[in-house]
């Protein structure tokens, strides 16, 4: 199968749907997006579903056929760019590289799950299994509103493939990845003129230092536990002994255990002024996807298939999390990372390599076709 000859059909669409924009944030625009993936999915005969969505866009399941022992394929169809990027960031391609808002991360990943059905029903090697994909609409944000559909789909498939992209250029897949959660930490003090009554003030700002610095070093790098205070804020003006000050932090972890220590920390932290006050919060978003045995016996197989079909791939992890976090908690086997090779995640500069859409697809085809 030669998947290069596709590229014209291919970039098109791609084009299409990076162009349309869809910021998980904008509801409207989101549904744009996936209606041109419902409208690709109708063409090549899929029976659609749309999930509707409170706030968020809309989820969309395809599927084609029907029974057990299927295959889940999933993709989020928003992005974090928002609309007006594109005249800053436009779509195109230069030396091998495809850029644009979303082209990476991970509307290539569509492009490449919808191409790799259309060259299996070209070629008449659809396979009797039955295939599903969802795409979901607020992956962006944490999935927090289709996770539980995502769970009880993929409980009903044999293997749920992500099409997210790889982060590095030696495109691997991810076969572990880290949890995530979040926290804040609010400091009360007393505000006071800084000249006339500095004594009297009590400054939450110093307090939340003190705070924030405990905190940092709650990081593990041996174990894979980083603590990222990413925001700060606190104060009105130089002149006045600050009240408040608030901040906020981002938990990577590779075990439960290490997220349960940091969270424990967290709560027990306690003021270092007399009569300060702090208010904590911390909440765990995705579980850690292990390297586990099923882990392992799913890329094995997978390996095996690639292999034979002429695609060499390897085993990697990552320090972010998806939504294969949430498959893999279900014990379901789980391989992620399907999606193109590139860089630049989440900002202007963000790219995949050309020639990886074509051999993704052929590596999902192959999947499909022999699992
Ligand atoms: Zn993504």
């Amino acid at each position: 199968m030669n998947f290069a000859a596709r590229k014209p059909a291919m970039m098109k669409l791609l084009q299409e749907m990076v162009e349309v924009g869809s910021p998980t944030y904008d509801r409207d625009a989101v549904n744009r997006m996936g209606a041109i993936v419902a409208r690709e999915a109708a063409r090549l005969g899929a029976n659609l579903e749309t999930v509707p969505m409170q706030e968020v866009g809309d989820n969309i399941i395809a599927r084609w056929g029907e029974g057990d022992g299927g295959i889940l394929l999933t993709a989020h169809l928003d992005t974090v760019f928002p609309l007006g990027v594109l005249s800053t960031m436009p779509f195109y391609e230069k030396y091998g590289k495809v850029f644009g808002p979303g082209a990476l991360d991970m509307k290539s990943g569509i492009v490449i799950m919808l191409h790799a059905i259309e060259a299996l029903q070209e070629q008449g090697r659809m396979p009797k299994r039955p295939i599903t994909m969802l795409f979901n609409s607020d992956e962006e944000m944490g999935s927090y509103k289709s996770r539980g559909l995502i769970e009880t789909i993929a409980k009903d498939h044999a293997l749920t493939l992500v099409f997210e992209p790889c982060e590095y250029l030696e495109g691997a897949l991810h076969t572990w990845r880290k949890g995530t959660g979040k926290f804040s930490i609010k400091a009360q003090g007393k505000a006071a003129h800084s000249g006339g009554a500095h004594e009297k003030g009590l400054n939450a700002i110093e307090e939340l230092s003190y705070q924030v610095v405990k905190v940092q070093q709650l990081t593990d790098y041996e174990k894979g536990t980083t603590i990222n205070i990413g925001s700060m804020s606190g104060g009105r003006a130089i002149n006045i002994v600050p009240a408040f000050a608030e901040a906020d932090g981002d938990i990577r972890f590779k075990s439960i255990e290490e997220y349960k220590r940091v969270e424990d920390a967290i709560k027990k932290l306690t003021p270092v002024l007399p009569d300060a006050l702090l208010e904590t919060k911390c909440n765990l978003n995705r579980p850690p996807m292990p390297f586990d045995s099923t882990m392992e016996e799913t890329f094995d197989k997978a390996y095996k298939i690639a292999s034979a079909a002429g695609v060499k791939i390897k085993a990697g992890g990552s320090g972010s999390a998806s939504d294969a976090n949430f498959v893999s908690q279900l014990g379901v086997p789980v391989l992620d990372g399907l999606g193109t090779v590139g860089e630049g995640f989440h900002s202007e500069d963000e790219y995949f390599l050309l020639d990886s859409l074509f051999e993704r697809t052929k590596l999902t085809a192959a999947l499909l076709r022999d699992w």
